[in-house]
């Protein structure tokens, strides 16, 4: 077993603070890594106070994990000793059932092992993610990075890119399509860019005026502030797909409205709170509402080479880990631009 530091939540309500725990020694199909940098995601903080419902404590969170790797089983194929390397948001599943055979492990039918707030299969024990200085994963669901990107700006990728990048995909989301992406947060912001990089026309529908020059510096052709309510108006019956990345509780009303004949409104935001969707709004004009759950792994693995090869990285607001806390509520209330990342170095120079 082997020492390893990290911030940890206790409880639902208590910050997160320094946790020492041990992780497993390599088996003969893992890979351990050195852990650089971790994304920080607003299901982090959803599952850190247990918004969700079932959440294990201690919690260590993160899922948005860049680092180099320090140590191989002996059946490992992909992976030597100094590589770079990538984990998302889960580290096993089952294999065998038809969506995992397929590559949508996300959907296994037997769920997912969760990079953390999981159970390793077998032991049961629970799983920690990345705000920790190392990690031990199975070679195949570790994630090849390139070294032509700035890590900071990769790890995001590994949550908020596969999450946008996988449904636009899914729906050849391209040319001559018009694209609304609701929500400028850390989803928001990279799928303005994979919408804009496929070549639909991208409007940002935001509730932040101050945000428009980013949306447009990120891709997005258009701006349209949600609480303009004549912007709104003008803009009903207008786009193909809605992208909707939103954290808070929210009426899906408005937008589905702004939805053409055959509109889809694409749901990966995951607040606690069911929202409605009245009958009304979809039979209309035919409209229908789709979510999608990250990306299966082969997936993830085109979306980072598509992303090396396209220069495309997140953009981070990288800090130590000591300021987790405030990063947290600086989220809450929409203020980040547009994802924090936590440098590990911060944690492993902590006393
Ligand atoms: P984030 O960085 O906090 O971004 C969310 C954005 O939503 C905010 O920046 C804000 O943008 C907008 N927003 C906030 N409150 C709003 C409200 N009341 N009404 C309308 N818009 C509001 O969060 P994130 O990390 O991108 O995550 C977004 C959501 O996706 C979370 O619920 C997360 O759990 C979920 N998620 C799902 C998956 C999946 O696989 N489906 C994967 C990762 C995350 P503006 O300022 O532009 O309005
Ligand atoms: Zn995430
Ligand atoms: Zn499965």
């Amino acid at each position: 077993m082997q020492a390893t530091k990290s911030y940890a939540a206790q409880s639902p309500t208590t910050p997160l603070a320094p946790f020492n725990f041990e992780r497993r020694e390599p088996g003969p199909h893992d890979v351990q890594i050195e852990i650089l940098y971790c994304g920080v995601c607003h299901s982090d903080i959803h599952q850190v106070r247990d918004e969700w419902g079932g959440s294990i404590y201690p919690m260590v969170p993160g899922h948005e994990i860049v680092g180099r790797i320090t140590r191989v089983g002996d059946q490992v194929k992909k992976f030597k000793v100094g590589d770079l390397a990538g984990v998302g948001c889960f580290v096993d599943s089952c294999r065998v059932c038809d969506n995992c055979k397929a590559g949508i492990e996300q959907y296994c039918e037997d769920g997912m092992v969760g990079t953390y707030n999981g159970r390793e299969k077998g032991t049961q024990a629970p799983t920690y993610g990345g705000y920790s200085t190392q990690i031990v994963v199975d070679e195949q669901y570790t994630l090849t990075v390139s070294d032509k990107l700035p890590l900071e700006g990769v790890a995001p990728l590994l949550c908020a890119g596969i999450t946008t990048y996988s449904p636009l995909r899914y729906l050849n989301v391209g040319k001559g399509h018009r694209v609304g992406v609701l929500g400028l947060g850390g989803l928001g912001h990279m799928g303005v860019k994979f919408a804009a990089a496929f070549g639909a026309e991208v409007t940002m529908l935001s509730t932040s005026a101050s945000k428009e020059a980013d949306a447009r510096r990120l891709g997005a052709h258009h701006f349209l502030l949600t609480k303009d309510a004549a912007a709104m108006k003008a803009r009903e019956n207008y786009f193909d797909f809605i992208l909707n990345t939103v954290s808070a509780n929210h009426d899906y009303s408005p937008y589905l409205q702004l939805l053409r004949t055959n509109g889809t409104m694409i749901v990966v935001g995951a607040p606690s709170v069911p929202s409605e969707a009245p009958a009304f709004d979809l039979i209309m004009k035919r409209r229908s509402i789709m979510g999608s759950l990250i990306g299966g792994i082969k997936e993830t693995q085109e979306m980072l080479d598509f992303c090396a090869d396209h220069n495309i990285v997140s953009d981070v607001e990288v800090i130590p880990i000591q300021q987790i806390n405030e990063a947290y509520e600086r989220v809450i209330k929409g203020d980040v631009r547009y994802r924090f990342v936590i440098d590990i170095a911060s944690l492993k120079s902590e006393s």
